[in-house]
């Protein structure tokens, strides 16, 4: 049956392109099945099915009609003689639905509403948000992001694409740069660089993610910087990323560095503690998480390197407070933290805590050491040893050293009544709280 179909869509394909375009495209075209309205089709690798997709979607999808009637769909699979059948699911490829679908590599999760702003992306989001609504004919065309690794380069990129592709019938097409040059070793070696070429410079939104990877590959280079002319003469919107900046990239040519300048150029840059609590808290609140407070400015605190080192505690947490069915409590929140981020130098040492604790309840940090057994002081005291005890590595033993070598005992004893005193205390948590957040915003 699905021999059938197929050679009835052939024939009306072959009456509507030339005879040389249905040789390269969809002669190589086999069936597979036909089930539930849908045609499976074996194409022989996914370039084809994208320049399939870019050129011949509405054609396809028009002769599918006529062929199987209103209902009819097709799906693609990639021929692949090496691996078994139905071990390889990664080779299935979507189904052609209606002609918006057209294949374009993008992840829809990254969204503008999804990436949080703060001092260290707004320029960058703003940009973006504006090539989306007028791709091609702004003055942020082409537009340069760049910034270390985990800052949000290919979120925010991405979110470019999902807006446009969702507010118009405009081709947007991902690839890295690395796949940009797969594809066109492996277009050499088909004899398709044409085509290869072809797709590009039909393309109305250009994003070619991680540029730093054509260093040293000069032919990739060269063919780029045709495509990237071409689309540039015509309008077209290109959106690059790279983890440098345009200056110190090494290893691309000249010319097409400055190309890549004439546009926007705009870094994404390490987030602040403000922002990444507010990224923090936005994860939590979209995943519906419950995380005690503290920890969370804990973490903001503490994972000052990316973002997405800052998700991966995040899930790590998750992860084992779902495993061992515990709470999430700041001893967990450590090991994990020095678990994944490699450079944790920002330890808060006991010094610092008893400066912190001396200027809120203007005892000095003598007062605290000395043997005074004032109320006032004596809180001070041990809300700084409970502090010592929650934000350092330091023992009961060297806690109690620092304040005027007291006992690991007198300690506990600090921790406990802090504690105690938060139960039941309202107004005593606050100044806790209050602490807490004066010893993370540094
Ligand atoms: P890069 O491409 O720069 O290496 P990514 O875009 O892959 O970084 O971002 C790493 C992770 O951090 C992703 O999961 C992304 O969703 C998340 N992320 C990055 N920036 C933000 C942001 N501003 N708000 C929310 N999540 C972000
Ligand atoms: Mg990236």
């Amino acid at each position: 049956m699905h021999k059938k179909h197929w050679e009835d869509c052939l024939s009306i394909i072959k009456d509507n392109i030339n005879s040389q375009s249905f040789t390269t495209w969809f002669k190589p075209i086999k069936s597979k099945s036909y089930k539930d309205m849908t045609l499976t089709l074996i194409i022989p690798n996914k370039f084809f099915y994208e320049w399939i997709e870019g050129h011949y979607l509405k054609l396809l999808n028009d002769t599918i009609i006529t062929v199987l009637g209103e209902k009819g769909k097709i799906e693609y699979e990639v021929s692949n003689v090496t691996s078994k059948i139905n071990e390889d699911n990664s080779n299935k490829l979507e189904s052609v639905e209606t002609s918006k679908q057209f294949f374009n590599n993008l992840n829809s999760n990254f969204k503008f509403k999804s990436f949080v702003s703060g001092k260290c992306n707004s320029v960058a989001k703003a940009a973006g948000k504006r090539i989306s609504e007028n791709p091609g004919s702004n003055p942020f065309n082409p537009l340069m992001v760049y910034g270390g690794v985990g800052l949000g380069k290919t979120h925010l990129i991405q979110s470019i694409g999902n807006k446009i592709i969702n507010k118009s019938n405009s081709s947007v097409y991902y690839v890295t740069s690395e796949k940009f040059a797969n594809q066109f070793i492996d277009s050499l070696k088909e004899n398709k660089l044409k085509d290869l070429i072809n797709f590009y410079v039909n393309i109305d939104c250009l994003i070619i993610d991680d540029i730093q990877f054509f260093k040293g590959k000069e032919k990739t280079q060269e063919v780029f910087f045709h495509i990237f002319n071409q689309l540039n003469l015509n309008n077209k919107q290109i959106i690059l990323a790279a983890d440098k900046s345009p200056v110190e990239l090494d290893g691309l040519e000249k010319r097409l560095v400055s190309r890549f300048k004439s546009g926007l150029t705009v870094e994404l840059e390490k987030p602040d503690y403000q922002t990444r609590l507010d990224i923090l808290n936005y994860k939590i609140q979209n995943e519906n998480l419950s995380i005690n407070k503290e920890i969370v400015e804990y973490i903001a605190f503490q994972v000052d390197t990316n973002i997405r080192e800052l998700e991966g505690v995040l899930v790590s947490l998750l992860a084992h407070s779902t495993i061992t069915k515990e709470d999430i409590n700041i001893e967990l929140t450590k090991s994990i933290i020095s678990k994944i981020v490699k450079d944790t130098n920002r330890e808060i040492d006991i010094k610092y805590i008893q400066e912190i604790v001396s200027k809120y309840f203007h005892i000095s940090i003598e007062e605290m050491k000395d043997k005074a057994r004032r109320k006032e002081i004596v809180i001070a005291r041990q809300v700084a040893m409970y502090f010592s005890k929650d934000f350092t590595n330091n023992s009961l033993k060297s806690i109690g050293f620092h304040f005027g070598g007291r006992d690991h005992s007198t300690v506990i004893h600090a921790v406990q009544s802090v504690n105690d005193m938060i139960d039941t205390d309202n107004f005593f948590k606050k100044s806790i709280s209050e602490i807490n957040k004066r010893i993370l915003a540094g």
